[in-house]
């Protein structure tokens, strides 16, 4: 049995960008999806990228056979549509497939070997330490076994070993539907060409889309990414409310259908911990994905980076473990400490109705500006705006309690995460965050 120095599960943008840095230092990184060759790429997505996740991740910008459309802002429109917010910013509306396709080449031309048709089952676990990785032959049938000195599990939502492992505080092995947003998207081709194609649009409205949105995200003149999202867990299925409520839409009028499908993305703060019994969880299967609206794409490609950089520092030291843990703390600086702060948020968010978002962003109580900042991943609400709008928004006291209240838990959460610790305090840490969700959840639920 051939022993790896880094064996990576799963292909998807956060395993190929692990594979993409760990292959530049090492010869012996292997990466295993249970997809066939051809299928790896392919994902149910709203295909929409900020531009300056490219740039975080150090990646070049995808070229224009993989980006289809460029954005240049995201329109947030009310229940009634009447009101709106314009949040600037440049982006791209990505093929996903050629998109994925990009990433893995760049993977195989650094030289990570790839097994295709191979399904991750469980971890092989020596003295607390995963040692590698069994898996099944989808085509042969067989199990076979990989020995890696560190192994990344860039799985997606699934956590091929995350549910597996040993107990450890904050490893949420299974999460609750609650803590997803469960979706359905098409891409059509219209008939008609459309209004403002470079503009990416939102809509909340709590009667279609419960607890979630639904989205228009052009991806050229005539094609489109239309899908909706909502909490999971509430027993709302996203595919049906799409047929009853967006299908028939004027805008779609005779359109073609291209892809459908639908999908889940986890919608919280990252696990507690992305490194455990010697595996670094990057991407969806260590919940990086942006709690409020779901993207999640730049940031599997910022924590593959991160965790195929460290698995690699980690090779020539005394006590790996120890190296490993700087996973988190780079990836709380980099995102995990804005993402458990809109996770905060995102529990203010989906307590609203449609009355109250209507009156909350006729009346802006949430700002423009402040929506830039969340969606980039920032948890401040400033105390002068803020008294503002408590006097702009008189009318309706207990949203507005609820907001002030919401922001002060933000900035709770973001003093826990500056103090991120070292591996021997982790799990007083750890308990000390669950504790502080939970009492946000009880005086605001
Ligand atoms: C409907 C929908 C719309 C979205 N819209 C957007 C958007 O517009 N913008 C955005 O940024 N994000 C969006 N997201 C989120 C984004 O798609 C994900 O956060 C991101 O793709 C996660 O990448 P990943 O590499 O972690 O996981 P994945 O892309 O899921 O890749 C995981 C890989 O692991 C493989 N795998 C799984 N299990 C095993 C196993 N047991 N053994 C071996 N291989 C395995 C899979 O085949 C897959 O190739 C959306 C998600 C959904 C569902």
């Amino acid at each position: 049995m051939q022993k790896y120095d880094l064996i990576i599960i799963g292909a998807g943008s956060a395993g190929c960008m692990a594979s993409i840095t760990a292959s530049e230092h090492s010869s012996k990184v292997l990466m295993l999806d249970c997809k066939e060759f051809k299928e790896i790429g392919k994902k149910v997505c709203g295909d929409a990228i900020g531009a300056h996740h490219f740039k975080t991740a150090e990646l070049k910008n995808p070229p224009s056979d993989v980006a289809r459309g460029r954005i240049d802002a995201v329109l947030v429109y009310s229940p009634s549509g009447r009101n709106s917010y314009k949040i600037e910013g440049e982006g791209f509306a990505l093929n996903r497939y050629e998109f994925g396709r990009w990433l893995l080449n760049q993977a195989l031309d650094k030289g990570v070997e790839l097994r295709p048709d191979t399904k991750v089952i469980s971890p092989i676990i020596e003295k607390e330490k995963v040692v590698g990785v069994k898996a099944v032959d989808t085509k042969k049938r067989g199990i076979q076994s990989f020995l890696g000195r560190t192994v990344i599990d860039a799985s997606g939502w699934t956590g091929a070993i995350r549910r597996t492992l040993p107990e450890m505080h904050g490893l949420v092995k299974e999460p609750s539907w609650e803590d997803f947003a469960v979706c359905y998207r098409e891409v059509r081709e219209l008939k008609v060409e459309i209004e403002k194609p470079n503009s990416a649009k939102i809509y909340l409205d709590a009667d279609i889309a419960p607890q979630g949105y639904w989205w228009f995200f052009p991806q050229g003149d005539k094609l489109v990414n239309i899908g909706i999202g909502v909490k999971g867990g509430l027993g709302n299925d996203p595919k049906r409310l799409f047929k009853d409520r967006i299908a028939n839409l004027p805008v779609l009028k005779d359109s073609k259908v291209i892809d459908k499908g639908g999908g889940a993305v986890p919608t919280r703060r990252p696990l507690h911990s992305l490194v455990a019994f010697g595996t670094i969880f990057a991407g969806d299967s260590g919940f990086t994905a942006n709690p409020i609206h779901g993207g999640g794409i730049g940031q599997s490609m910022i924590s593959g980076r991160i965790a195929g950089r460290v698995a690699i520092e980690s090779l020539n030291e005394d006590d790996p473990n120890k190296i490993l843990w700087r996973v988190n703390k780079e990836y709380v600086d980099a995102y995990g400490m804005k993402a458990a702060g809109l996770e905060i948020f995102k529990i203010f968010l989906q307590e609203l109705d449609n009355e109250d978002l209507e009156f909350g962003m006729r009346n802006k109580l949430i700002t423009e500006s402040d929506l830039d900042r969340l969606s980039y991943g920032s948890g401040h609400l400033s105390i002068s705006e803020k008294a503002k709008r408590i006097i702009r928004g008189i009318r309706r006291l207990s949203v507005l309690k609820h907001l002030a209240e919401t922001a002060r838990y933000m900035k709770k959460v973001r003093k826990l995460y500056e103090n991120y610790p070292e591996e021997e305090d982790y799990e007083i840490w750890s308990i000390s965050v669950d504790n502080l969700f939970s009492e946000f959840k009880k005086i605001y639920i």
